[in-house]
């Protein structure tokens, strides 16, 4: 058997077959944007594989940090120690962070960050002597995770609906209809006051990826919808959750993409670029308001803690990345980024099968009725050497931060090729996934 035939055989691959699943290829090796195969082929990762790799693949300073903390110690167990890349990276994360969020959980991925925000917020009303605001209140359209509680929490007739019920329903407002460019239209928030009005003595928090639901919509709305969420909030007496892992770190041009609107939240999600996609890592940020009210409760701890938690090898890793953030202008490159799809990939609006182009900072979207076969993606990515990896009706790419206007022109023309082929026959066994 060869490496391939026997990873077909018995490996899965994220919401894939064992049995037919697509071809994959074969990586060796990464750097700067791109992926180079078996074969010696590069291709331009158009993802950033999936959404991490902002200043692009095997950064040196990355690397190197990786490298010379690897030499002192890889890991040991944060109940009962701690260690340098975990102290300087939550110092360095408060800074980055909006102000008032320094208190920080490490967790080992995304899905993990968002049930300890959950957690964070329903033990903070427990707290307050509120046991029974035990629900939360999120939007439809969004996507959280695929472990239990972030499944529960995302769009209820997004990819995880084979698991609904298997978990205490939470409360949904209609996915945000005003586009993120153009006239706020303040029925766009009804459904969410609604929801309030209905539920808010039982709901701890509502949860949201600010401004760009990504994996489960790939929907850019208006930021005017944050404030009025941060106030139906502060009126309720719930809490506010950004879930910033995929739109975080400048992929929508500011900071964070809550920067649109300028709003807090009481509790923050990151992961995905923290460590600009060197190990994995997220994090939890929380108000001093919410660790106080929590440490003042009982019980007295938060109760929650993984094995790998606050790895000194992510820790050191994203320590490099921030620095990397911290010293680059991403904002000015993600603009030029921005401008060059926009440019590019705006005309095929009015083709055929094309039901919407939008692009937002360092995520473009050209939304079709229904995507090309498998073959034709295949025959596109090989023909451009540009890795795209569509899903649902969306072809995408959210590249590297790093992507200079060259590479970004590769990708349009990929696109581009892609959107013009015609639609594939209804997928018996679609790949919902990102
Ligand atoms: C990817 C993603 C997650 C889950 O992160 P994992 O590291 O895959 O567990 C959660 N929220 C958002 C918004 C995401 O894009």
């Amino acid at each position: 058997m060869t490496p391939l035939e026997y990873d077909r055989a018995f490996i899965w691959h994220p919401y894939a077959s064992l049995k037919d699943a697509p071809p994959v290829r074969m990586a060796r090796a990464a750097s700067g944007v791109e992926i180079e195969l078996e074969d010696g082929r590069r291709l331009v990762d158009a993802v950033s594989s999936w959404w991490c790799v902002a200043h692009g693949h095997n950064h040196p300073a990355i690397v190197e940090a990786i490298r010379r903390q690897s030499e002192k110690m890889c890991h040991v167990m944060f109940g009962g120690f701690t260690h340098e890349p975990a102290v300087v990276l939550a110092e360095k994360l408060a800074s980055f962070a909006p102000s008032g969020l320094d208190r920080v959980f490490f967790a080992d991925s995304g899905s993990i960050s968002v049930e300890v925000a959950a957690k964070m917020a329903i033990q903070y009303q427990t707290a307050l002597g509120h046991p029974e605001r035990r629900r939360i209140l999120a939007l439809k359209g969004g996507y959280h995770g695929d472990t239990s509680l972030c499944m529960a929490l995302s769009d209820p007739d997004g990819m995880h609906t084979l698991f609904k019920g298997i978990m205490t329903s939470h409360f949904f407002a209609d996915k945000p209809s005003c586009p993120f460019r153009g006239e706020w239209v303040p029925s766009c928030a009804r459904s969410l006051a609604n929801a309030i009005d209905e539920h808010g003595a039982e709901i701890a928090a509502i949860v949201c990826e600010p401004v760009f639901q990504a994996a489960n919509a790939m929907n850019f709305y208006n930021p005017q919808y944050l404030r009025e969420m941060r106030r139906l909030c502060d009126e309720c007496g719930a809490l506010l959750i950004f879930d910033e892992i995929a739109a975080g770190f400048h992929r929508t041009g500011p900071r964070w993409a809550q920067d649109h609107a300028s709003v807090t939240p009481d509790i923050m999600t990151v992961g995905k670029a923290l460590t600009g996609g060197h190990m994995t890592l997220a994090a939890t940020l929380a108000s001093a308001r919410v660790a106080d009210t929590i440490s003042n409760g009982r019980p007295s701890a938060f109760m929650h803690g993984p094995t790998y938690m606050a790895n000194p090898l992510a820790c050191a890793a994203a320590c490099a990345s921030l620095d990397i953030f911290a010293s680059s202008n991403y904002a000015t490159n993600v603009k030029r980024i921005e401008d060059a799809f926009a440019k590019r990939l705006m005309p095929l609006k009015s083709h055929p099968n094309i039901v919407d182009v939008r692009v937002l900072g360092a995520a473009a979207v050209v939304e079709v009725e229904r995507l090309p076969s498998q073959a034709d993606i295949s025959d596109v990515i090989d023909a451009h050497n540009v890795w795209l990896r569509p899903f649902c009706n969306f072809i995408y790419a959210m590249p590297p931060l790093v992507s200079d206007e060259r590479t970004i022109d590769r990708i349009s023309l990929a696109i581009m090729d892609l959107a013009g082929r015609p639609p594939g026959c209804a997928p018996s066994d679609p790949d919902f996934h990102e």
